[in-house]
């Protein structure tokens, strides 16, 4: 199997019939880099950047997520890394934050919650990831989004960074990409207004299933009903994709369902863009991939 699994390696990942996927690693972690090189990885499709705040007994400087950042990018020699803003609350708490306890953290103050009420934080984020996006592919995501204000909110906010950082003469890239995580029903419901606001789409199936079907993806004693293959799910998905190509933006799948290999090939046909797995389900994707034959029936 490994010897099998060899065999795709620096290959590109293509169906039978011409149909290129772009393969990614989800990390969270830098110290998950060499991982994302050795399964050769196309990219980085999600950095969760929580990081660097879970490690830190107060706010990491601007300074400290640039230079994380920044590596980041240079050990990526050129591939993409999309780094997803800060994605703390529910099962990701740090006492710093100083936030108050809730009943249903799933459903609180979490993730562009927090950053949007807290711009002072959001900014000093938005700051070194511009910064950091001058020495590499950097696209900035926007997670748990729930509807077009949020996100031109948030793309206020970047701008008003990017203008500050003009002003210094301090380079960043002015191509970047910005896109949003997918991963509430409301999200995808709204995808087609959604996706004439952004670059691209990235699916978080993990949060999409646990809202969509209203069960918490933390309890294991729900386990036999948290059924990612539910139909609801695979509407949204498939929904998501088609609006964000209406709309001319790519469109991936960053959860844990896009190294289901038996979905492999709904979300090929579906049409997806991209698909973002943990490192070692990157060999044995590309492999399910270039087994692929699209125009068979
Ligand atoms: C998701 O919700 O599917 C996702 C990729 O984000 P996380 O698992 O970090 O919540
Ligand atoms: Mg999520």
């Amino acid at each position: 199997c490994k010897a099998r699994l060899e065999q795709v390696r620096h290959v590109p990942t293509v169906t039978r019939d011409g149909r290129v996927i772009k393969l990614f690693a989800n990390i969270g972690n830098p110290g998950n880099l060499p991982q994302v090189l050795a399964n050769d990885a196309e990219g980085i499709g999600l950095f969760r950047s929580e990081f660097l705040y879970l490690e830190n007994s107060d706010y990491p400087t601007e300074e400290q997520q640039f230079e994380a950042y920044k590596k980041t990018l240079e050990v990526l020699e050129g591939k993409t890394a999309v780094i997803r803003t800060l994605d703390i609350g529910a099962d990701k708490q740090v006492d710093y934050f100083d936030l108050a306890p809730e009943v249903n953290p799933a459903m609180g103050m979490r993730a562009i919650r927090i950053c949007l009420t807290r711009p002072d934080l959001f900014k000093t984020q938005l700051r070194a990831l511009c910064r950091a996006s001058a020495f590499g592919k950097l696209a900035i995501m926007f997670p748990m989004i729930i509807s077009v204000a949020e996100v031109r909110k948030a793309k206020k906010i970047l701008e008003e960074v990017q203008i500050e950082l003009d002003e210094k003469a301090i380079a960043y890239d002015k191509d970047m990409e910005v896109g949003i995580m997918v991963e509430t029903p409301a999200s995808a419901v709204m995808s087609d207004e959604l996706a004439k606001e952004v670059d691209f789409f990235s699916i978080g199936s993990n949060d999409l299933t646990q809202y969509t079907l209203a069960i918490d993806r933390q309890q294991t004693a729900l386990d036999a009903f948290f059924d990612s293959h539910h139909p609801a799910v695979l509407r949204l998905i498939q929904q998501t994709i088609e609006n964000g190509h209406k709309a001319g933006i790519w469109v991936g799948i960053c959860g844990e369902l896009g190294a289901d290999l038996t979905l492999t090939e709904t979300f090929l046909r579906m049409g997806v863009d991209e698909l973002s797995v943990s490192p070692p389900a990157v060999l044995p994707l590309r492999e399910k991939i270039r087994s692929l034959d699209l125009n068979k029936a």
